[in-house]
């Protein structure tokens, strides 16, 4: 039996059939999640409390969520596919709203894909490879996308907005901790140029603005028996931005061979293979929707992402560790340098990396 409050939110809901039971799914780190089993053969469905705090704007969120999800339903039904497990299908509320407002809680529905399994890590090429193929369908189902969406993290991956972040933390210098910071800090300011340099080609429309996932983790992909790619998940953060910001982003995460964390830098690393596998995967599904500069700033795009996260982990220290949760007092210093590290990992490899996404967008 289903919990009475719990099943007072489900029945908010245009669900069929009867509720059997509603249990709590695994342990997300952003919404709370839930199984709504229905008895006989009618679907299940996935209830989330959407995260208010994070998402100020849930409303906008949703319909974001069934405007894309919309799009991508007519795609997969173009070619045979079956549009009830190759994307999320957002179930309204009764009043036909895309959720459920709870006193200060918002809630919403999708159905339950069924037999769909989701993979925790790319430890295998074949793995990073999928997780490449499944983000670069999404986006290549996307590249036709023109409707306007909410911006529901403002300012994300804009590098303008977060410079002008950093230059009031450096005047505000609110923990006292810039003095120590000079060889940090010119990190960050060394590479201030070309960073910029490159968010000025998606103000100026070089690179288009296209729909961005902005979660790319592999466990944000379903995959069905066969362990070939379903459908992309999670698209709380959906967004127009430039797609690029979900490929550096993803090669930041998977081909780091240490930890965010790591105190050791001798293990951080950019693993030139895991890109090609990535990079691989991502490119035979995208490729064929990519303009000529997409393609010339693909590689470059993993070290705008990574230097924006040390820029990201720095300033939080020097703000005083009010952002990042932190578990010891030198955490955010220890994360700059070893994300440092992976940029730097990165720039030599450069050239090789450029390389891999010539060859392989031929
Ligand atoms: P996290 O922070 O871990 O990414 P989250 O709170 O953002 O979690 P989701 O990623 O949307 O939540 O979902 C959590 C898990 O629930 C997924 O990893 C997947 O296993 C399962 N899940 C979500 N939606 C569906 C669905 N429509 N069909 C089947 N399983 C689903
Ligand atoms: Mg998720």
């Amino acid at each position: 039996m289903a919990d009475t409050k719990m099943l007072a939110i489900a029945e908010k809901f245009a669900l069929e059939g009867t509720i059997a039971e509603i249990k709590a799914l695994g342990d997300g780190f952003i919404n709370d999640t839930f199984i709504v089993k229905t008895e006989g053969d009618t679907p299940n469905y996935i209830l989330q409390r959407k995260n208010h705090q994070i998402f100020p704007d849930v409303p906008g969120m949703m319909d974001n969520i069934q405007r894309v999800t919309t799009h991508i339903k007519a795609k997969v039904a173009a070619a045979g596919g079956d549009p009830m497990r190759e994307v999320l299908t957002v179930v309204p509320a009764k009043d036909g709203a895309l959720y459920y407002k709870d006193g200060d809680n918002y809630w919403a529905v999708c159905t339950f894909i069924e037999g769909s399994i989701t993979h925790d890590v790319a430890d295998t090429p074949r793995l990073a490879f999928m997780g490449g193929k499944g983000i670069g369908k999404f986006q290549a189902q996307l590249a036709d996308f023109t409707e306007p969406l909410a911006e529901v993290i403002k300012g994300f991956h804009n590098i303008r907005w977060r410079f002008q972040q950093w230059d009031e933390a450096l005047a505000a210098d609110k923990a006292g901790r810039k003095a120590e910071l000079a060889t940090e800090i010119e990190w960050i300011e060394s590479r201030r140029e070309k960073m910029l340099a490159f968010w000025e080609m998606v103000e100026d429309g070089r690179l288009p603005m296209r729909v961005t996932h902005n979660d790319t983790k592999l466990s944000n992909i379903l995959f069905d028996q066969n362990d070939e790619v379903l459908c992309v998940i999670d698209l709380d953060t959906v967004m127009s931005s430039t797609s690029l910001n979900d490929f550096g982003d993803a090669i930041r995460s998977y081909t780091n061979t240490g930890a965010e964390d790591d105190e050791d830098l001798s293990r951080v690393s950019m693993n030139i293979e895991t890109f090609k596998h990535y990079t691989a995967g991502y490119l035979s599904e995208r490729c064929a929707s990519m303009t000529e500069t997409e393609k010339e700033w693909l590689a470059f795009s993993a070290l705008y992402i990574t230097y924006e996260q040390v820029l990201r982990f720095l300033m939080d220290y020097i703000d005083g560790d009010t952002y990042y949760k932190t578990r010891y007092p030198k955490h955010n210093l220890v994360r700059t340098a070893a994300q440092y590290k992976l940029l730097t990992s990165m720039e030599e490899q450069y050239p090789e990396m450029q390389k891999i996404v010539k060859e392989l967008a031929k």
